[in-house]
């Protein structure tokens, strides 16, 4: 290698040395001048927010990606039944935020959570208590009961509308506005990411209805009302519940009454929840005439740190019907009497 050559790369080599450890040295200068008021802008640029379930995760962190949220639940558990646990008590005690599906659906858990975090911001009508189903209009409210073994539970009205693509848009607008109210610096930023997932949402709704129509008109038996606002959007109906009454569990003579009506208008699949004990629907399968197919969906975002991820869990759920659909040739439903 020639001398000038060898000079040259090392003087590149050094330049490029000194260009990388420029932004570090820049960090690390204004990390020392920001070092008193590190406190306060953590808590300002940062904020601690808990989510019962992750689909407001999801939405939360789509809304305000420098969030710390945490979500107490998973797709593989059920919202309605969760143990109020300490390190839950402890990830709300530190929350500035709080945001719940509400109407009933954590009220084995969350008040007890709410009582031991003992946390003035995330009580009850505190700003930094956000419930998903006050912003809303929710569908099947039920008369109220108090038989405990009549199993009917959502008196308030079905609490699973995050399977709504719609009623998720309007919970978009109601939690952005309650960020802006709660961080009022991060106001204009916070407007701008609702209106790019706002324009985004509109577009994945059309392509959606666009993709889901095949599947309009359709049957399909399922397991609670988890994906009831999902068939209404979908224009398809749940004409089978494995479920004997809301909220109580299958039963070997109700899955067994279900078999005759299930040859009069065989529904496209058999959905179960992935928190879901699937043994109901499995039996259901395996005895109904015609054959359809189980259906094991997540009734949520399964990752809600994955960028998008409403947007991944609705394409999978159109995916995983549009294939069952495909398998099962049904007639479409006759349209409903009265
Ligand atoms: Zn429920």
């Amino acid at each position: 290698m020639s001398w000038p050559l060898q000079q040259l790369l090392h003087r590149n080599h050094r330049l490029r040395h000194v260009l990388r450890a420029a932004p570090v040295m820049a960090m690390l200068i204004a990390a020392q001048a920001l070092a008193p008021a590190q406190a306060l802008a953590q808590e300002k640029v940062r904020p601690q927010v808990f989510t019962c379930e992750p689909e407001w995760a999801a939405l939360v962190l789509e809304l305000m990606p420098q969030a710390q949220v945490f979500w107490a639940t998973t797709a593989l558990q059920d919202p309605h039944h969760i143990e109020a646990r300490p390190a839950l008590i402890a990830q709300m005690r530190k929350a500035d935020l709080v945001v719940c599906t509400g109407a009933g659906i954590e009220e084995g858990w969350l008040p007890a959570l709410q009582q031991r975090a003992a946390n003035p911001k995330v009580q009850d009508g505190a700003l930094g208590m956000f419930y998903a189903a006050q912003t809303v209009t929710l569908i099947d409210p039920r008369a109220a009961t108090l038989n405990p073994f009549a199993g009917d539970i959502h008196p308030g009205g079905n609490p699973h509308l995050h399977a709504d693509p719609q009623r998720l848009a309007t919970v978009a607008r109601a939690l952005v506005q309650r960020l802006q109210q709660l961080w009022p610096a991060q106001a204009p930023e916070l407007a701008q990411r609702h209106a790019d997932f706002d324009r985004r949402w509109a577009s994945r709704m059309a392509s959606w209805r666009d993709r889901a129509r095949p599947l309009q008109g359709q049957t399909v038996a399922a397991q609670h009302s988890t994906f009831a606002y999902w068939w209404r959007w979908l224009g398809m109906q749940q004409t089978m519940d494995l479920e004997p009454k809301p909220g109580l569990p299958p039963t070997p003579s109700h899955l067994q009454s279900l078999l005759q009506g299930w040859k009069l208008q065989p529904p496209v699949a058999v959905v179960v929840a992935a928190h879901q004990d699937p043994r109901a629907g499995r039996w259901l399968v395996d005895h109904a005439q015609p054959r359809r197919p189980l259906v094991v969906m997540p009734a949520t975002v399964v990752e809600p740190s994955r960028p998008h991820a409403l947007e991944h869990w609705f394409d999978e759920m159109i995916d995983a019907l549009l294939k069952a659909a495909s398998a099962s040739p049904t007639s479409p439903a006759p349209p409903a009497k009265g």
